[in-house]
Order: structure tokens, then C-alpha cells, then sequence
């Protein structure tokens, strides 16, 4: 299913309330290391995923707490966030707050963060990009088999639209959740790391861990797994990280070009130690990241 604007104005009053706000570290990861954000959701998705870790929030109806976009802004400006993401279900579905919203905090002068599953049509998808500083798209799989099967939707091309027009207009990361059996054969590795090349190498990709959860039991993914998708994908990608698992080193960034440590992140600690004025301070090649202050 597709977000519109029209097809979603009766939903209008449950725009103005979030199930949740809270701030941590930018959930894009990589696009704004460090930096505090205020994450917001509010109730609901497009998508029906037997594996959802939001279940409650995203596919049963949850407690929310008013939140019109003009009290949003208050809220980051007085929590010294440098923006909003909108996260955890799926922001899409509550186009009009995101439209709203997106243009009072970029007045402000903060930036607005979208995670999201890119299920959209591509008109309402341009309306909202100009509005979009850093977007984390969630990948489930390249196949639309999938997407029907276990998220009870068509999903792939559309997702996979959003991934090539976002890069074009904002810093863009792509996620892909590793389920056992379901997408984590090397065809599948390979397909999903060499269409986020061709869309640009400098994307990060990060492979999480899949654990049961909601409809699904399928036991959770091998660590092995994810080195393994790790090692297949960088061969062509030069950001590649591992989410849901501890491993030495599976979430710093090191510069593509020399090895030389930019950013160092110890479970929810995150260091920029290798970025001087916007480049790697071993070889100066530009940092990919979408704000580099020091
Ligand atoms: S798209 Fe994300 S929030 Fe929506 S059901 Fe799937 S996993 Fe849950």
C-alpha cells in the first residue's frame, strides 16, 4: 500500500498526536554522528511485517499524546536537538504532519530525519524530499515475493524508487533486516549490495540482526551471517555496518580512501576522532557525513 496525501486526510486528527518522543544519538547512524536528536512516531503503518519489532506501536493501536507540529519545534529547540526524526513505525502514513512539521522545524533552522520503509508514490515522495535533510530507508528485501509474503504489501520497487530519487535530493542510508532462510543467501547479499552501489557506493548499508519477534519464530540470524554479508558487501560499498550484534569494530567508520579512524561508537557512545574540518585528518579526503562541524 502507498502513502498519499489525499488518501490519508481523514486521518488528520491522529496527526497531531505521537506515541513517543524521546532524543538519543541521530538514528541515521552515520549521516550526523553524535549529535542528540528527538526522535517522534506516531501510531500506525503501511505495512503488515510478520517480524515488526514495533508491533505495539505500529500494528495495535498505542496510547499517544498530542504534539502539533508548532509544540514539535518547541520541543527541539528546548531539548537542543540539531532535529526531528521521525522514526520507529512508519512516518509515511502521517504525510500531512510530516509536510507540516518538516517545513516549521527546517524554519527553525534544525533538520529533519526520516526513517522510513519508502513505500510511496513517487509524486507525494518529491512533494515531501525538499524537506528532507538525511533519510534511512529500510530495505526488507529486492524481491517483491518477499515483501507479499511476509509484510502482506508489494513494497521492493517502490522502496527501491525512494533509495534512488532521495539520493539525489538528501544523505540517504539504506537498512536490510537478515532473516535466516528469507534473504540471507549470497544472491541476495549480493543483488541488495549491488543495487545500493549503483545508486552510489558511498551509501552506508547497515545489515541488523534479525530476532523473533511478533509473527515470526524462525530463530535468530547466525553472527556468522552478518559477517558474511558484511564481507560481501564491501567489496563494493565503502560503508558497510552491523546493527543488533557486538562486535569489535562492526560500528566505527573508518575513512575509505587511508583505514584511518573517523568515528568510534561504543554502544550508544559515539566519538569523532578522525575529522578535521570536514575531512579524514590522516589523508584529507571529504568525510561522507552530512555535518562534519569540526
Ligand atoms: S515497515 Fe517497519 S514499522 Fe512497519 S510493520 Fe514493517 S517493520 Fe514494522
Amino acid at each position: 500500500m502507498a502513502a498519499s496525501p489525499a488518501s490519508s486526510a481523514r486521518r488528520r486528527a491522529s496527526f497531531r498526536r505521537a506515541v513517543t518522543a524521546s532524543v538519543s544519538g541521530g538514528p541515521t547512524g552515520t549521516g550526523c554522528p553524535g549529535l542528540p536528536v528527538l526522535s517522534v512516531a506516531c501510531n500506525g503503518c503501511n505495512l503488515r511485517c510478520d517480524f515488526c519489532q514495533n508491533w505495539t506501536i505500529s500494528q495495535m493501536k498505542a496510547q499517544t499524546t498530542p504534539l502539533p507540529p508548532v509544540e514539535l519545534v518547541k520541543l527541539a529547540l528546548k531539548s537542543r536537538s540539531f532535529g526531528v526524526a521521525y522514526t520507529y513505525t512508519e512516518p509515511l502514513v502521517w504525510f500531512e504532519y510530516l509536510v507540516q512539521a518538516g517545513a516549521l522545524v527546517r524554519e527553525s533552522g534544525l533538520k529533519n530525519i526520516l526513517v522510513t520503509n519508502g513505500v510511496l508514490n513517487e509524486a507525494p515522495l518529491r512533494e515531501l524530499l525538499p524537506l528532507i535533510d538525511a533519510m534511512n530507508v529500510d530495505l526488507k528485501s529486492m524481491k517483491e515475493s518477499f515483501y507479499r509474503d511476509h509484510c502482506h504489501s508489494e513494497g521492493a520497487e517502490a522502496a527501491k524508487r525512494t533509495i534512488r530519487l532521495a539520493a539525489e535530493a538528501c544523505f540517504v542510508e539504506v537498512t536490510n533486516l537478515i532473516i535466516p532462510g528469507l534473504n540471507d543467501s549470497d544472491e541476495d547479499l549480493r543483488e541488495l549490495t549491488a543495487f545500493v552501489a549503483d545508486v552510489n557506493p558511498s551509501i552506508p548499508l547497515h545489515f541488523s540482526r534479525y530476532f523473533p519477534t511478533y509473527k515470526m519464530d524462525i530463530p535468530a540470524t547466525p553472527v556468522s551471517t552478518l559477517v558474511r554479508a558484511k564481507e560481501i558487501a564491501q567489496e563494493r560499498l565503502q560503508y558497510v555496518y552491523l546493527g543488533n550484534v557486538r562486535l569489535e569494530d562492526d560500528a566505527n567508520t573508518y575513512c575509505p580512501d587511508d583505514g584511518h579512524l573517523l568515528v568510534r561508537r561504543t554502544g550508544y557512545r559515539t566519538e569523532v576522532v578522525g575529522i578535521d574540518g570536514g575531512c579524514c585528518s590522516g589523508c584529507g579526503r571529504p568525510a561522507d557525513f552530512l555535518w562534519c562541524d569540526d
